[in-house]
């Protein structure tokens, strides 16, 4: 059910503009893999080019095979993407949302993935007619992860899912990542959390200025002095930091 990604010599940027300058990753099938790093190090250019949303070059993979180039061929090969900054429509109902993740499938089987999908999300569940604009940042951010399940992903990729978040509802949001982990499907995390995302990672990448600087089983990261006084401040409260 799950898919490998492999990731070889990926440079990707805008225009005359090189943000990704060569970047070597690895997503085993079933494993979650978190990337942390600073502003601008180019995580979300990362997550843009594996959806074929901005142009790359390199060897990318999904299964050994070559990753396709437009974001619908990529979709279809089991490939999800949850954007930075959830573009939802304000003006759409949640129902609508997930019916439009799930458009080239035919209307029974449409319906029938909603019901799956929003089990995983009762607070969605309750709200299937309010309209997107009006819902909490959470639960926001819950339909923008939901909306990337009824394609079926195996592979999640979810950008900064936590962003502009209280506490309690990142504790949530990540308990729901975990739980898609366990039910299968491979994830590659970006955060800005990055104790939290290093705890939870079977392998971790910290990017800096368009390169991979280091890289290892996410709680062996967490435990680096290098990667505490980068980024979570040294004697510091682990648990409380971001980037
Ligand atoms: P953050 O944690 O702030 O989201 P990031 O690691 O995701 O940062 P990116 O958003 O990938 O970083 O940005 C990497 C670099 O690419 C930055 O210097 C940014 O200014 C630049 N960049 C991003 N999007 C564009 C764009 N559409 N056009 C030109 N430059 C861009």
């Amino acid at each position: 059910m799950s898919v490998s990604l492999s990731v070889r010599g990926l440079r990707a940027g805008y225009g005359a503009l090189r943000v990704l300058d060569g970047i070597d990753l690895e997503v085993a099938a079933g494993g979650l893999i978190a990337v942390v790093g600073p502003n601008g190090a180019g995580k979300t250019t990362l997550l843009r080019a594996l959806s074929g949303l901005i142009q790359w070059v390199g060897d990318v993979r999904l299964d050994g095979a070559r990753l396709p180039a437009t974001p619908a061929a990529i979709v279809a090969r089991g490939v999800g993407h949850v954007p930075e900054g959830r573009e939802l429509f304000p003006g759409m109902s949640v129902r609508e949302h997930l019916e439009l993740g799930a458009w080239s499938l035919p209307g029974r089987l449409r319906a029938a993935r909603l019901e799956e999908v929003i089990g995983v999300f009762p607070r969605l569940a309750e709200r299937r007619r309010q309209l997107a604009g009006s819902l909490s940042g959470g639960e926001q951010q819950m339909l923008a992860i939901a909306r990337a399940l009824m394609s079926r992903p195996r592979l999640l990729m979810l950008d900064e899912p936590s962003l502009g978040l209280a506490p309690r509802m990142v504790d949530e949001l990540l308990a729901v990542v975990r739980r898609l982990h366990q039910d299968g499907v491979t994830i590659l995390l970006v955060e800005q959390h990055v104790a939290q995302a290093l705890a939870m990672a079977d392998e971790a990448y910290v990017m800096e200025r368009g390169r991979v600087v280091s890289r290892g089983p996410g709680p062996a990261l967490l435990a680096s002095d290098a990667v505490r006084a980068a980024y979570l401040g040294t004697g510091g409260r682990p648990d409380a930091s971001t980037v």
